[in-house]
Formats: structure tokens, sequence, C-alpha cells
């Protein structure tokens, strides 16, 4: 079934695709008929420097998606609550409806990208114990980076919530490098962003005490620094950010080795 074509459930099991509720630079989020679930598409384009340096890569909806859901759907597995609920097809997959944080979070395991044009420091410094950085998701101011005084300040979120988001990232952390090693890959960096979920009462209401922090959005190859552990090899977004190297190479190169696909 072509990516574009899920408009009506193919069994009774899956989920009526309704309004878009939201479209992004990567994504596009459509309501189900379940309050609680959102339907997430990929999408084709590649986009840098807050959309600054943009194209379009057919199929890169598609890599992403899937590596995705491996990723997301191993956390889950482990034991580590993500939005993830289940892949639909290609494009498409089934995640929980949550309020995004509009705080950006980097765990850094190596320094390399915008730390080094922050602060001078050599590409390839090993960073121990791991670097938690949290910026603000904004576009237009550059997602600066701020502290937990400043966010909450700022009203986006709780100081509770600003250490669970802290631990949590730094539990996701440590999985995601297992995962990519167990494949060959290094995991030099990665953002990540949270969501606020608060599931539907039997009586369909919604009550602020009910609400976790869960880890949101996407782990791919768009927001993880990656490298083949044994050449160096470059997987991710700096192909294209940096005009690297083939980036649909790199990224049908990185599914083939999470799906188990590789030679
Ligand atoms: P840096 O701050 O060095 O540019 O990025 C650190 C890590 O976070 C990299 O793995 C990068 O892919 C990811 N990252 C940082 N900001 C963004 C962003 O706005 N969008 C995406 N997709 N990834 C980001």
């Amino acid at each position: 079934m072509a990516a574009s074509a899920y408009n009506k459930p193919m069994t009774t099991n899956q989920p009526n695709k309704g309004e878009m509720l939201y479209e992004g630079k990567a994504k596009r989020l459509y309501v189900t008929d379940n309050p609680d679930e959102l339907i997430m598409e990929f999408k084709d384009s590649l986009t840098a420097f807050d959309a600054v340096k943009k194209d379009t890569l057919a199929g890169k909806g598609a890599i992403n998606n899937q590596v995705s859901a491996l990723i997301m759907g191993a956390l889950n597995a482990s034991g580590l609550e993500t939005a993830f609920i289940k892949q639909l097809d290609d494009t498409h997959c089934l995640v929980k409806n949550v309020e995004i944080v509009l705080i950006e979070v980097i765990v850094r395991y190596e320094a390399h990208g915008s730390l080094c044009r922050r602060y001078g420091i050599e590409a390839g410094l090993p960073v121990h114990p791991p670097l938690v950085e949290i910026g603000y998701k904004n576009d237009e101011l550059h997602d600066p980076f701020f502290t937990d005084e400043i966010a909450s300040l700022m009203g986006l979120a709780t100081r509770d919530e600003l250490a669970a988001i802290r631990y949590i990232a730094l539990v996701t952390g440590e999985k995601l490098k297992e995962i990519y090693a167990s494949q060959g890959i290094k995991l030099l960096d990665f953002k990540l962003e949270f969501g606020r979920f608060t599931p539907h009462r039997a009586d369909g209401t919604q009550h602020a005490e009910d609400a976790r922090i869960i880890l949101a959005d996407e782990v791919t190859p768009d927001t993880c620094r990656l490298v083949d552990a044994k050449t160096g090899e470059k997987m991710d977004k700096d192909l294209f950010r940096f005009d690297l190297g083939d980036v649909g190479e790199g990224y049908q190169k990185l599914l083939e080795r999470m799906s188990g696909k590789a030679d």
C-alpha cells in the first residue's frame, strides 16, 4: 500500500486518519477517533539550521518512520514509556496525544557540532559524564540553550518536570547507546523532545494530576549524531547539514543495520 494512501483503515484494528492537527518541518499529526491517540506522518523533507537549508529526499520519511519505530519500540519494551504506540505503514505511526513541552534536550557523549562551535572545544573530545543541555524549542530564536531556572520562569515546565526530563534523557541515552552499539553504530549525541500525557479517564475527562512526562517526537538520524563504530563513516543528518556525502545512502545504510538487513 502506498504510504500516502493512508486514508482508511486497512483492517478494523487500524485507526481512522482524521483532520490534520499540526504540520511541522518533518512530520504531520492527524486526529483519530481516540482522543488519546494521534497518527504521525513522516515527511520526505530535510531541513537544517532552522529550515534555512531545505530539500526533499524521496523515501526519507519512510526510513525515519521505520528507524524511529524500531528504536521507540525497543525503548517501550525495555520499560521506558514513549509516545510511540505502533507503526501503521511506511510513513505513518500511531502515537499518544501529548502536549509537547517546548524544551529540546541534548545529551552528548563526545564533543561535536554546536558544542565545539560555541566554545572552541576540539571535536571528538570524550564527554564524561554525559552532558545534558536544554534549549528553548523556538525556531525564530534559534532554539537558544537555557537553564532550568529560565525554563521554569517561562512556565514551560515545573522544576519537578525538569528533573524528570533530565533523568529520562540520561536513562534513554544509555539504552540508545546499547541499541545502536548492538548494530555496530556509535552514538555521539542526540536531541530528545518530551510531552505531557494526560490520558482521558473512563468518563471522558482529563485531570492535571494524571499528567506524566514521557519521551515524545522521534529518534532518527535527523536527531542523533551517529557513526559506524569501525570506520567512522557518518550516518546522520550532518551528511545533509554540511554536505558531507550522500544522505539517502547514509540513511538507508542505517535502516538496514537497525533492521538487521545489513551484511
Ligand atoms: P548540535 O547542538 O551539536 O547542533 O546538535 C546536537 C545533537 O542534537 C545532534 O545529534 C543533532 O542532530 C541534534 N539536534 C539539535 N538541534 C536539533 C534540531 O533543531 N532538530 C533536530 N532534528 N536535531 C537537533
